[in-house]
Parts: C-alpha cells; sequence; structure tokens
C-alpha cells in the first residue's frame, strides 16, 4: 500500500487518519463505491509499517519493508482482514474465510456468504487477545461492518469496549445506521466524502474507461462503482440508451442486467424525470434524455414503487416479469398525462410482481 497505488481522492482522509486517529477503533464511513476498505487497509499498513520515519511521508506505509512487503503477500501476522466470502475475490482478501471455516464448513459447496460469520468474528476477537508477532500493534480491519449479523456484532461489542493491549480495529461501512449504534459509539468516526468530479473521471480515464462522465454521474459520482457497473454491462451507451427505451416501454437493455441494478436504473431515471418535471436538474442523466414532460403525480408514484422493489430486489422474484411490470409503470409515468389511457394503470405493478 504505497502512496502510488492509493486512490488519488484517498490522500487527504488517509493524511487525516494517521493525524487525527486516538483510540482503538475507527469507522471509516461514506457512500459506496469511494474506497472505505481501500482507506482501512492504507491506515492498517500505515500502522504496521517498520519503515524509517524518513521514507514515510506523512507517516504512510513505506511499501519497502519487511511488514509492508508482508501486507501485499496477504500474510502479516498482525493483521486479520474480515469480509464476506461473497466480496473475497474481487478485494483480494480471504482471511474471513479461513477464520470462519469450522462454521462455514458445511456449508462451503452453498453460495458464498455475504454476511460477515459469527465464526469470523470470534476468530478476529481471538487474533486480537493473541500477543503480538512482530512487536507493534495487532489490526482487524472489518468490511463492510453492516454484514455483521446482531449476534456478531454484539460479541465484537465486548471486546471493542475492553480492547487488549495491542488491538486496534478498523471498521469500514456504507450503511453505518445499520451497525448498533453501541459499536458506532465505541468507535473514533471518519467520513468519507464522495471524491471530486475532475479527480474521478480522471482516474476512470486512467483506467481506460470510455465516457467517464457519463459512467460517473450514472454511479451517482462514486468512481468505484462505475467499475462494477461496467463489468455487469452498464455502460455509457447503454446508460444513454436508457430514457429513450423506457419511454418507448422497452427493456431490452435492462433484460441483461442483474434486477439490483435494473431498479437502481430505474429509480435514477425515475428521480431525474422528477427533478426535470419540478424545473431542478437531473443528476444521472443528460437533461435533454429526461425533460419529456412526466407526470408529477405518476412519477412520484413510481418512485414510491420502485423504493419498495428495491427492497425485494435482494430475494429470488420472478425477475424478467418484475423488469417488465417496473418498466411499464415508468413507461406511463414518463409520458404526458394525456398521453396516457386511464385504462391501462389499474394493474398495481407490483401485484405482478409477487405473483408466484
Ligand atoms: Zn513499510
Amino acid at each position: 500500500m504505497t502512496g502510488s497505488s492509493l486512490l488519488p481522492w484517498l490522500e487527504a482522509p488517509l493524511a487525516q487518519a494517521l493525524h487525527a486517529t486516538r483510540g482503538h477503533a475507527l469507522l471509516i464511513h461514506g457512500p459506496q463505491g469511494v474506497g472505505q476498505f481501500e482507506l482501512a487497509l492504507a491506515v492498517a499498513a500505515a500502522t504496521l509499517c517498520e519503515g524509517e520515519a524518513s521514507v514515510r511521508p506523512g507517516g504512510r506505509a513505506c511499501g519497502h519493508c519487511s511488514a509492508c512487503h508482508l501486507i501485499a503477500a496477504r500474510t502479516h501476522p498482525d493483521l486479520l482482514v474480515l469480509v464476506p466470502e461473497v466480496l473475497q475475490l474481487a478485494l483480494g482478501w480471504s482471511g474471513a474465510d479461513e477464520a470462519g471455516e469450522e462454521e462455514g464448513a458445511s456449508k462451503s459447496k452453498a453460495k458464498p456468504s455475504k454476511e460477515i460469520r459469527v465464526a469470523a468474528v470470534r476468530a478476529a476477537i481471538a487474533f486480537a487477545q493473541q500477543t503480538t508477532s512482530r512487536g507493534g500493534a495487532k489490526l482487524v480491519v472489518l468490511y463492510p461492518a453492516e454484514r455483521m449479523n446482531p449476534t456478531s456484532a454484539n460479541m465484537l461489542l465486548k471486546t471493542l469496549e475492553e480492547p487488549p493491549g495491542q488491538a486496534r480495529f478498523i471498521l469500514g461501512s456504507a450503511a453505518p445506521q445499520r451497525l448498533l449504534p453501541t459499536v458506532r459509539s465505541r468507535c473514533q468516526v471518519l467520513r468519507l466524502p464522495l471524491p471530486g468530479a475532475q479527480l474521478a473521471i480522471r482516474w476512470l480515464q486512467s483506467r481506460g474507461v470510455a465516457e467517464p462522465q457519463v459512467v460517473l454521474a450514472a454511479a451517482g459520482g462514486q468512481p468505484m462503482d462505475v467499475i462494477e457497473r461496467l463489468a455487469l454491462g452498464c455502460d455509457a451507451q447503454a446508460w444513454q440508451r436508457l430514457p429513450r427505451e423506457v419511454l418507448a416501454g422497452q427493456g431490452t437493455t435492462l433484460a441483461a442486467w442483474p434486477l439490483p441494478m435494473v431498479v437502481d436504473a430505474l429509480q435514477k431515471l425515475c428521480h431525474d424525470a422528477l427533478a426535470c418535471a419540478v424545473g431542478a436538474a437531473p443528476r444521472y442523466f443528460a437533461a435533454a434524455s429526461v425533460s419529456g414532460g412526466g407526470d408529477v403525480a405518476r412519477l412520484t408514484a413510481c418512485a414510491r414503487t420502485l423504493r419498495e422493489a428495491a427492497r425485494n430486489a435482494e430475494h429470488p422474484l420472478n425477475a424478467p416479469l418484475g423488469i417488465e411490470a417496473l418498466v411499464q409503470t415508468l413507461h406511463r409515468a414518463l409520458r404526458s398525462p394525456a398521453a396516457v389511457s386511464s385504462s391501462r394503470e389499474r394493474a398495481s405493478p407490483l401485484a405482478t410482481l409477487r405473483r408466484p
């Protein structure tokens, strides 16, 4: 975790974290896709780095000492990184998997867990109580912290209240409101803001992303989400043709996307159409593509329907039927009131969605 590999918008927050962090537990939170995990690792690396102060500007990890090499190789004995199974491949850490093995063994052939398991947290607590291997601190990085279930969180709480001598915890979260208040209150809090658009666009350009301003707006300004969404088929071209398709009552582009991304896209389209309808600026799409004179009352009702669909999007539904129904709801709301035949809007799209 050298300076050069750090995401450019994390430089200032890292300096802040290294300068101001006191105590044994830090909670880094901010919107999804801005690098909480990367910042947590950079703070951990800086804490464990054994390089001379002269090669560590701002107290960051030097990237060259043996501690830094062990971290890069994922084998530092005083660093434990807990992430749910579903994120291990993407983030390149499997520590939680090993720590959670005893509980997870029977499930190893099942779908990878989205939770940080109880056994993993138990192992982290045991890890924190061991003496340090290299004479410095012992670091536990836990991300996303809201993926702990209540049992895990309560177990961790005890350790956060009475931390073993050398242990430090760094929690990353995009949804701190879902953490136990008692866990939050035990942590020093560092809020990670959205990066500046220019910085984010330059970073996306450096990674070869086409039309970065379009996909950055599509992702609500969250640059790392852009990368994730591109992998799922949400590129600039797809995003730009979406309003036209929905206005025509088609879900061609959406049909290839996972349901949570479909619902997210429809919510953003609905938001922007509503913004334009009341004279505000759109946020996710180009103004010309969403200012078609949608009906405010219908768009408001549609926003409610989509919010409910978003709550259900992670659960197994009849996805093609669900997408079709949602597209039709937004399609009707996007057209001017006169153009809509009142007889076509009686069926609730959610009633269709829930049909077994
Ligand atoms: Zn170092």
